[in-house]
């Protein structure tokens, strides 16, 4: 990026992107694929209350802690959104985005539903992307194929996958994840798309649309 670039960077606030599915869906994955294809969106890393899977690492995958640490920094009013899944606490830093927005820098969030409503309700313009598996036989097989989780803990999310589905509607975009790449690519399109949108453009390259006669 060059200084100018940079500067233009600052005169504007960043994109907020919010990426929701039922798990097994195969979210993580495209979002890692989408991060390493546009290093321009930076990912926020959530707080929960859920034990570490195993390969996860503090501060990596998630900030790990326990309830009594979430229910402060709750009180102290630190998340932007928060939200009980699957039985287990997950909540936003609102500093984090904030500044990062501020900085003209893009944001992902992977979150669900509940925290999803309550970050639009809070920010204009958020992009909200939901991921449809191909069918409920699909995201049954993908979680047993993650091995990661017990069977009590797949049989939960696969019941609390219907719930998840039913909010596809408040959502702007959806992507159904039947094949990777495809999927992948559509979720590419979706963030250039709204990245050109007239306002997002307008506060991006104000002095060109100035030069060019472009009403701003
Ligand atoms: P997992 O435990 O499989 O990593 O995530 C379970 C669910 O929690 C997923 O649907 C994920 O989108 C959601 N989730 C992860 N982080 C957050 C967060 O910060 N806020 C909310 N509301 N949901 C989250």
């Amino acid at each position: 990026m060059t200084p100018s670039n940079s500067h233009d960077a600052r005169q504007h606030a960043g994109r907020l992107f919010m990426i929701t599915a039922p798990s097994g869906a195969g979210k993580s994955s495209l979002v890692k694929a989408l991060l390493e294809h546009d290093p321009e969106i930076e990912l926020s890393i959530s707080h929960t209350t859920r034990d570490p899977r195993p390969g996860e690492v503090d501060g990596r995958e998630y900030h790990f802690v326990s309830v009594e640490e979430f229910e402060e920094r709750k009180a102290r009013r630190e998340f932007l959104e928060s939200a009980l899944v699957h039985g287990n606490y997950y909540g936003t830093s609102r500093v984090w985005i904030e500044e990062r927005m501020a900085a003209g820098k893009d944001v992902l969030l992977e979150i669900d539903w509940q925290g999803a409503r309550q970050v639009r309700a809070q920010f204009a313009g958020t992009v909200g992307i939901f991921i449809l598996p191909p069918s409920i036989d699909a995201l049954a097989s993908r979680l047993h194929k993650r091995g990661t989780d017990s069977e009590a803990t797949i049989t939960r999310r696969l019941m609390g996958a219907g719930a998840e589905i039913a909010h596809a509607p408040e959502f702007e975009y959806v992507i159904i994840n039947d094949n990777f790449d495809v999927a992948l690519s559509q979720l590419i399109s979706v963030v250039t798309a709204s990245r050109l949108n007239f306002s997002n453009q307008a506060a991006r390259h104000r002095e060109q649309f100035i030069a060019l006669g472009v009403p701003v």
